[in-house]
Protein backbone atom coordinates (compact mmCIF):
# COMPACT_ATOMS: atom_id res chain seq x y z
CA UNK A 1 0.00 0.00 0.00
CA UNK A 2 1.63 4.09 -0.55
CA UNK A 3 0.64 6.43 1.67
CA UNK A 4 -0.03 10.22 0.66
CA UNK A 5 0.55 12.72 2.73
CA UNK A 6 -1.82 15.92 2.57
CA UNK A 7 -2.46 19.49 4.25
CA UNK A 8 -5.30 21.89 3.72
CA UNK A 9 -4.60 25.41 4.85
CA UNK A 10 -7.47 26.95 5.10
CA UNK A 11 -7.76 30.69 7.00
CA UNK A 12 -8.88 29.54 10.10
CA UNK A 13 -7.18 25.65 10.66
CA UNK A 14 -4.07 24.16 9.07
CA UNK A 15 -5.58 20.06 8.47
CA UNK A 16 -3.12 17.52 7.69
CA UNK A 17 -3.60 13.92 6.59
CA UNK A 18 -2.24 10.31 5.15
CA UNK A 19 -4.20 9.45 2.58
CA UNK A 20 -3.68 5.32 1.47
CA UNK A 21 -3.86 4.47 -2.03
CA UNK A 22 -7.63 3.59 -1.73
CA UNK A 23 -8.28 7.60 -1.05
CA UNK A 24 -9.40 6.61 3.04
CA UNK A 25 -7.69 9.23 5.29
CA UNK A 26 -6.21 6.93 7.73
CA UNK A 27 -5.00 9.67 10.08
CA UNK A 28 -5.99 13.44 10.74
CA UNK A 29 -4.71 16.12 12.82
CA UNK A 30 -5.22 19.96 13.30
CA UNK A 31 -4.30 23.04 14.79
CA UNK A 32 -4.77 26.96 14.19
CA UNK A 33 -3.69 27.84 11.70
CA UNK A 34 -3.97 31.51 13.39
CA UNK A 35 -3.39 33.78 10.06
CA UNK A 36 -1.49 36.88 11.40
CA UNK A 37 1.67 35.13 11.97
CA UNK A 38 5.31 35.03 9.91
CA UNK A 39 5.82 32.91 7.44
CA UNK A 40 8.28 31.06 9.12
CA UNK A 41 5.81 30.31 12.07
CA UNK A 42 3.37 28.96 10.12
CA UNK A 43 4.95 26.65 7.48
CA UNK A 44 6.82 25.74 10.75
CA UNK A 45 3.17 24.80 12.23
CA UNK A 46 2.00 23.33 8.85
CA UNK A 47 5.01 20.68 8.90
CA UNK A 48 4.64 20.08 12.52
CA UNK A 49 0.97 18.94 12.12
CA UNK A 50 1.95 16.89 8.71
CA UNK A 51 4.56 14.84 10.62
CA UNK A 52 1.85 14.50 13.90
CA UNK A 53 -0.81 12.78 10.94
CA UNK A 54 2.19 10.75 9.87
CA UNK A 55 2.83 9.24 13.64
CA UNK A 56 -0.95 9.23 14.39
CA UNK A 57 -0.75 6.91 10.87
CA UNK A 58 1.81 4.97 12.54
CA UNK A 59 3.88 5.85 9.72
CA UNK A 60 7.68 7.50 9.29
CA UNK A 61 7.96 10.06 6.74
CA UNK A 62 9.86 7.49 4.66
CA UNK A 63 6.86 5.63 4.09
CA UNK A 64 4.98 8.58 1.91
CA UNK A 65 4.76 9.22 -1.41
CA UNK A 66 5.14 13.43 -0.91
CA UNK A 67 3.61 16.69 0.67
CA UNK A 68 0.92 17.99 -1.29
CA UNK A 69 -0.51 21.23 -0.30
CA UNK A 70 -3.80 22.78 -1.05
CA UNK A 71 -3.52 26.44 0.07
CA UNK A 72 -6.23 29.60 -0.41
CA UNK A 73 -3.60 31.33 -2.81
CA UNK A 74 -1.63 31.08 -5.96
CA UNK A 75 1.43 29.60 -6.11
CA UNK A 76 3.54 29.22 -9.48
CA UNK A 77 5.40 25.77 -9.51
CA UNK A 78 7.87 27.12 -11.80
CA UNK A 79 8.97 30.04 -9.96
CA UNK A 80 8.61 28.30 -6.81
CA UNK A 81 7.01 31.48 -5.03
CA UNK A 82 3.74 31.80 -3.65
CA UNK A 83 2.59 35.00 -5.54
CA UNK A 84 -0.70 35.95 -3.53
CA UNK A 85 -2.44 34.74 -0.59
CA UNK A 86 -5.39 36.98 0.87
CA UNK A 87 -6.14 35.17 4.09
CA UNK A 88 -2.30 35.44 5.30
CA UNK A 89 -1.40 38.61 3.52
CA UNK A 90 1.80 36.96 1.88
CA UNK A 91 2.63 38.26 -1.44
CA UNK A 92 5.65 36.55 -3.53
CA UNK A 93 6.80 34.31 -0.97
CA UNK A 94 9.41 31.45 -1.58
CA UNK A 95 7.13 28.82 -0.34
CA UNK A 96 9.18 25.50 -1.81
CA UNK A 97 11.99 26.84 0.42
CA UNK A 98 10.71 27.11 3.49
CA UNK A 99 8.72 23.81 3.20
CA UNK A 100 11.19 21.82 1.50
CA UNK A 101 13.55 22.41 4.38
CA UNK A 102 11.08 21.07 7.34
CA UNK A 103 9.74 17.46 5.40
CA UNK A 104 12.42 15.88 2.82
CA UNK A 105 9.42 14.63 0.82
CA UNK A 106 8.52 16.31 -2.60
CA UNK A 107 6.28 18.98 -2.12
CA UNK A 108 3.62 20.08 -4.47
CA UNK A 109 1.42 23.00 -4.01
CA UNK A 110 -1.96 24.17 -6.04
CA UNK A 111 -4.93 26.01 -4.82
CA UNK A 112 -7.50 24.76 -2.51
CA UNK A 113 -10.38 25.12 -4.48
CA UNK A 114 -8.51 23.27 -6.94
CA UNK A 115 -7.78 20.48 -4.84
CA UNK A 116 -11.49 20.00 -3.22
CA UNK A 117 -12.25 19.36 -7.05
CA UNK A 118 -9.72 16.99 -7.59
CA UNK A 119 -10.74 15.16 -4.34
CA UNK A 120 -14.37 14.77 -5.53
CA UNK A 121 -12.91 13.56 -9.46
CA UNK A 122 -10.81 10.48 -7.53
CA UNK A 123 -12.80 9.56 -4.22
CA UNK A 124 -16.05 11.90 -4.12
CA UNK A 125 -18.95 12.44 -6.08
CA UNK A 126 -17.36 12.58 -9.47
CA UNK A 127 -15.77 9.19 -8.76
CA UNK A 128 -16.77 7.96 -11.92
CA UNK A 129 -15.62 10.74 -14.23
CA UNK A 130 -12.40 12.10 -15.65
CA UNK A 131 -13.85 15.40 -16.86
CA UNK A 132 -15.39 17.75 -14.49
CA UNK A 133 -15.95 21.76 -13.26
CA UNK A 134 -16.71 22.11 -9.25
CA UNK A 135 -18.22 25.06 -7.67
CA UNK A 136 -17.84 25.51 -4.22
CA UNK A 137 -20.63 28.36 -3.28
CA UNK A 138 -19.89 29.47 0.03
CA UNK A 139 -19.34 32.54 1.76
CA UNK A 140 -17.26 32.79 -1.64
CA UNK A 141 -17.05 31.00 -4.72
CA UNK A 142 -14.40 28.79 -5.15
CA UNK A 143 -14.07 26.78 -8.48
CA UNK A 144 -11.98 24.04 -10.08
CA UNK A 145 -11.54 22.07 -13.19
CA UNK A 146 -10.02 18.84 -13.94
CA UNK A 147 -9.67 17.37 -17.06
CA UNK A 148 -8.62 14.03 -17.80
CA UNK A 149 -8.12 13.27 -14.40
CA UNK A 150 -5.95 16.20 -14.11
CA UNK A 151 -6.25 19.56 -12.60
CA UNK A 152 -6.43 22.36 -15.35
CA UNK A 153 -5.04 25.60 -13.29
CA UNK A 154 -4.07 27.32 -16.85
CA UNK A 155 -0.57 28.94 -17.13
CA UNK A 156 1.77 29.45 -14.36
CA UNK A 157 -1.40 27.54 -12.32
CA UNK A 158 -2.83 31.60 -12.04
CA UNK A 159 -5.86 30.53 -13.92
CA UNK A 160 -8.85 28.72 -12.71
CA UNK A 161 -10.76 31.39 -10.61
CA UNK A 162 -14.04 30.48 -11.46
CA UNK A 163 -15.58 32.93 -8.82
CA UNK A 164 -14.18 35.85 -10.13
CA UNK A 165 -15.14 35.21 -13.80
CA UNK A 166 -17.22 38.33 -15.38
CA UNK A 167 -21.09 37.69 -14.82
CA UNK A 168 -22.52 41.15 -14.74
CA UNK A 169 -20.74 43.99 -16.76
CA UNK A 170 -20.09 46.96 -14.22
CA UNK A 171 -21.94 44.64 -11.94
CA UNK A 172 -21.69 44.21 -7.70
CA UNK A 173 -17.87 44.91 -6.08
CA UNK A 174 -16.47 41.56 -5.56
CA UNK A 175 -13.87 40.70 -2.54
CA UNK A 176 -11.53 41.27 -5.44
CA UNK A 177 -11.93 44.41 -6.23
CA UNK A 178 -13.64 43.66 -9.06
CA UNK A 179 -17.05 44.37 -10.54
CA UNK A 180 -19.90 41.85 -11.55
CA UNK A 181 -17.60 38.62 -10.51
CA UNK A 182 -19.55 35.57 -10.13
CA UNK A 183 -19.09 35.37 -6.63
CA UNK A 184 -20.93 38.93 -5.99
CA UNK A 185 -23.94 36.88 -7.46
CA UNK A 186 -23.65 33.64 -6.33
CA UNK A 187 -21.73 33.25 -2.62
CA UNK A 188 -24.22 32.86 -0.13
CA UNK A 189 -23.33 36.56 0.70
CA UNK A 190 -24.81 37.79 -2.23
CA UNK A 191 -27.93 35.94 -1.50
CA UNK A 192 -28.15 36.88 2.05
CA UNK A 193 -27.61 40.67 0.54
CA UNK A 194 -29.98 40.15 -1.95
CA UNK A 195 -32.44 38.68 1.02
CA UNK A 196 -32.10 41.65 3.33
CA UNK A 197 -33.39 43.99 0.86
CA UNK A 198 -35.88 41.92 -0.03
CA UNK A 199 -37.66 41.73 3.14
CA UNK A 200 -36.75 45.73 3.50
CA UNK A 201 -39.04 46.39 1.00
CA UNK A 202 -41.67 43.54 1.93
CA UNK A 203 -41.20 42.89 5.61
CA UNK A 204 -44.01 40.30 5.41
CA UNK A 205 -42.56 37.58 4.04
CA UNK A 206 -41.90 34.44 5.79
CA UNK A 207 -38.13 35.06 5.49
CA UNK A 208 -38.33 38.09 8.58
CA UNK A 209 -40.25 35.15 10.74
CA UNK A 210 -38.15 32.46 9.80
CA UNK A 211 -34.70 34.90 11.12
CA UNK A 212 -36.70 36.12 14.40
CA UNK A 213 -37.39 39.35 12.74
CA UNK A 214 -33.51 39.72 12.88
CA UNK A 215 -32.23 40.73 9.23
CA UNK A 216 -28.56 40.02 10.65
CA UNK A 217 -29.95 36.71 11.01
CA UNK A 218 -31.02 35.80 7.72
CA UNK A 219 -28.76 32.82 5.63
CA UNK A 220 -28.59 31.14 2.81
CA UNK A 221 -30.57 28.15 4.41
CA UNK A 222 -33.50 29.94 5.56
CA UNK A 223 -34.25 31.38 2.32
CA UNK A 224 -34.08 28.45 0.47
CA UNK A 225 -36.39 26.73 3.37
CA UNK A 226 -39.27 30.05 3.07
CA UNK A 227 -38.85 29.15 -0.84
CA UNK A 228 -39.23 25.47 -0.43
CA UNK A 229 -42.42 26.78 1.73
CA UNK A 230 -43.67 28.99 -1.20
CA UNK A 231 -42.67 32.61 0.19
CA UNK A 232 -43.39 35.05 -2.74
CA UNK A 233 -40.32 36.73 -1.80
CA UNK A 234 -38.13 33.79 -1.21
CA UNK A 235 -38.87 32.07 -4.12
CA UNK A 236 -38.27 34.93 -6.16
CA UNK A 237 -34.87 35.57 -4.78
CA UNK A 238 -34.45 31.63 -5.23
CA UNK A 239 -35.15 32.13 -8.84
CA UNK A 240 -32.57 34.88 -9.35
CA UNK A 241 -30.14 33.53 -7.52
CA UNK A 242 -30.52 30.03 -9.95
CA UNK A 243 -30.60 32.27 -12.93
CA UNK A 244 -27.02 33.62 -12.07
CA UNK A 245 -25.73 30.48 -11.24
CA UNK A 246 -27.01 28.96 -14.37
CA UNK A 247 -25.52 31.61 -16.43
CA UNK A 248 -22.08 30.98 -15.13
CA UNK A 249 -22.20 27.31 -15.62
CA UNK A 250 -23.55 27.25 -19.05
CA UNK A 251 -20.45 29.20 -19.63
CA UNK A 252 -18.31 27.09 -18.25
CA UNK A 253 -20.09 23.67 -19.58
CA UNK A 254 -19.28 26.01 -23.17
CA UNK A 255 -16.13 26.46 -22.61
CA UNK A 256 -14.89 22.90 -21.49
CA UNK A 257 -17.63 20.50 -21.85
CA UNK A 258 -17.03 18.53 -18.35
CA UNK A 259 -18.76 15.28 -18.12
CA UNK A 260 -20.24 16.29 -14.77
CA UNK A 261 -21.09 19.82 -12.48
CA UNK A 262 -19.84 18.98 -9.13
CA UNK A 263 -21.67 21.59 -6.21
CA UNK A 264 -20.12 21.79 -2.83
CA UNK A 265 -20.52 24.22 -0.32
CA UNK A 266 -23.04 25.19 2.39
CA UNK A 267 -25.40 26.90 -0.58
CA UNK A 268 -25.39 22.79 -2.07
CA UNK A 269 -26.91 22.15 0.85
CA UNK A 270 -30.42 22.57 -0.47
CA UNK A 271 -30.25 19.27 -2.51
CA UNK A 272 -32.43 18.75 -4.92
CA UNK A 273 -34.52 21.86 -5.04
CA UNK A 274 -31.68 23.49 -6.02
CA UNK A 275 -30.29 21.14 -8.55
CA UNK A 276 -33.31 20.17 -10.27
CA UNK A 277 -33.99 24.01 -11.06
CA UNK A 278 -30.60 24.47 -11.83
CA UNK A 279 -31.21 21.64 -14.38
CA UNK A 280 -34.20 23.11 -15.88
CA UNK A 281 -32.34 26.58 -16.17
CA UNK A 282 -29.60 25.09 -17.65
CA UNK A 283 -31.20 23.41 -20.42
CA UNK A 284 -32.70 26.31 -21.63
CA UNK A 285 -29.80 28.77 -21.22
CA UNK A 286 -27.09 26.95 -22.40
CA UNK A 287 -25.18 26.81 -25.97
CA UNK A 288 -26.89 23.81 -27.61
CA UNK A 289 -28.18 22.28 -24.91
CA UNK A 290 -31.11 21.06 -27.22
CA UNK A 291 -28.73 18.93 -29.33
CA UNK A 292 -25.46 18.36 -27.02
CA UNK A 293 -27.56 18.41 -23.77
CA UNK A 294 -26.00 19.22 -20.67
CA UNK A 295 -23.88 17.31 -17.99
CA UNK A 296 -24.97 15.83 -14.98
CA UNK A 297 -25.08 18.80 -11.73
CA UNK A 298 -24.35 16.72 -8.73
CA UNK A 299 -23.39 17.38 -5.10
CA UNK A 300 -20.35 17.25 -3.54
CA UNK A 301 -19.81 14.04 -1.57
CA UNK A 302 -16.46 14.66 0.57
CA UNK A 303 -17.55 18.20 2.56
CA UNK A 304 -14.11 19.29 3.87
CA UNK A 305 -12.18 16.56 2.95
CA UNK A 306 -12.12 16.97 -0.50
CA UNK A 307 -9.26 19.54 -0.55
CA UNK A 308 -7.41 17.20 1.86
CA UNK A 309 -7.78 14.38 -0.37
CA UNK A 310 -6.88 16.18 -3.48
CA UNK A 311 -3.94 17.80 -1.86
CA UNK A 312 -2.48 14.79 -0.75
CA UNK A 313 -2.77 13.12 -4.55
CA UNK A 314 -1.36 16.63 -6.05
CA UNK A 315 1.89 14.37 -7.42
CA UNK A 316 -0.60 12.21 -9.90
CA UNK A 317 -2.07 15.83 -11.09
CA UNK A 318 1.28 17.63 -11.30
CA UNK A 319 3.59 15.10 -12.90
CA UNK A 320 6.37 13.02 -12.46
CA UNK A 321 8.29 14.97 -10.29
CA UNK A 322 8.18 19.01 -9.06
CA UNK A 323 7.81 21.72 -12.00
CA UNK A 324 10.73 23.95 -11.75
ZN1 LIG B 1 -14.01 38.78 -7.85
Amino acid sequence: MKYYLGLDVGGTNLVAGVVDSTYKIIAKESVSANAGRSVEEITSDMAEVSKKAVRKAGLQLDDLSSWGIGMPSCVNPKTRLLVHANNFGWKNVPIYEYLEKQIPLPVYIENDANCAAYGEVLAGAAGSYTDAVMLTLGTGVGGGIVINKKIYAGFDHMGAELGHTKLVYNGVTCTCGQKGCLESYCSSTALIRRAREAVEATPSSLVMDMCGYDKSQINGEIVFDCAKKGDTVAVRLIDEYIGYLAAGISSFITIFRPEVIILGGGMAQAGDFLLDALNERLHTCTFAAEVIGIPQVIKAKLGNDAGLIGAAFLEKSMGDGPEK
